[in-house]
């Protein structure tokens, strides 16, 4: 069977290399996302904005199948030309996982086309996560609701648009309520938001969490990868008889 090649990128921004984010993750996010799903039908890689071309030059991100994206503090700093990349490759077929604080990252922003703002707390309250479409591959094998015990709140409203398919709830304890997973589509690719992955929290060492998280590389994983379509003016299919009533000159345009 051919693996599922995956990429981990993470902005890994000096700041997570002390203090209170290298303490819940002293080996940076992506290598604990990396080592939490972990299979035998997965082939993972991690790329780190401090990399050559911001981690994801073409020859990595052209033999990517599906990008997990994780980004808090450098999501300005990604250059403009690697999004139109990630874009146009997600368009053809590569799917995209956008956690936590990525929902303010220029790919994710773009892909929706909205401005994926939302109300947040950061006080290491509680969350309760609900299934609410337990049909959907993504949330196979997860319980029906769970907790995550500390956490940094996500709540409504959020600014993205209304196509996708809402796959977990969130309630907090401060009482609010948050759209915590959704699934998209666009063109080719799928795109999967998930809020839970506070960096000073250790959230992507939870099991429930991890298989959210590979579920939705195994949905997002393309068939196919369509490379970009040559668009053209078609012969016809059929004899046209009809009469064009533009006249010569403007027929030619
Ligand atoms: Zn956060």
């Amino acid at each position: 069977m051919k693996k599922i090649r995956v990429t981990i990128w993470n902005e890994y921004m000096p700041q997570q290399t002390r203090g209170a984010i290298y303490e819940a993750y002293p080996e940076g996010l992506h290598e604990c996302i990396r080592l939490g799903i972990a299979a035998g039908d997965l082939e993972i890689r991690t790329a780190t904005m401090d990399q050559p071309e911001q981690g994801l030059p073409d020859e990595v991100l052209n033999s990517t199948d599906v990008l997990v994206w994780w980004g808090h503090a450098g999501h300005e700093q990604v250059s403009d030309a690697l999004v139109d990349k990630i874009q146009n490759r997600v368009l053809y077929g590569m799917g995209l996982i956008v956690l936590h604080s990525a929902h303010m990252s220029k790919i994710f922003r773009r892909l929706m086309g909205t401005r994926c703002r939302l109300n947040w707390r950061e006080v290491g309250e509680k969350e309760r996560l609900w299934v609410v479409a337990p049909e959907h591959p993504i949330a196979h094998g997860v319980p029906e609701t769970f907790v995550v015990p500390h956490t940094e709140m996500y709540g409504e409203p959020f600014d993205i648009p209304d196509d996708g398919k809402i796959v977990f709830m969130s309630w907090y304890e401060g009482g609010n309520v948050f759209r915590s997973g959704v699934a998209f589509r666009r063109d080719n690719g799928k795109v999967f938001y998930f809020s839970p992955g506070h960096e000073t929290f250790p959230i992507y060492r939870d099991p429930v969490i991890l298989k959210i998280i590979g579920n939705a590389v195994r949905w997002a994983a393309p068939e196919e990868i369509f490379p970009e379509r040559v668009t053209r003016r078609p012969e016809p299919v059929e004899k046209i008889t009809t009469e064009n009533p533009a006249k010569p000159q403007q027929a030619l345009t």
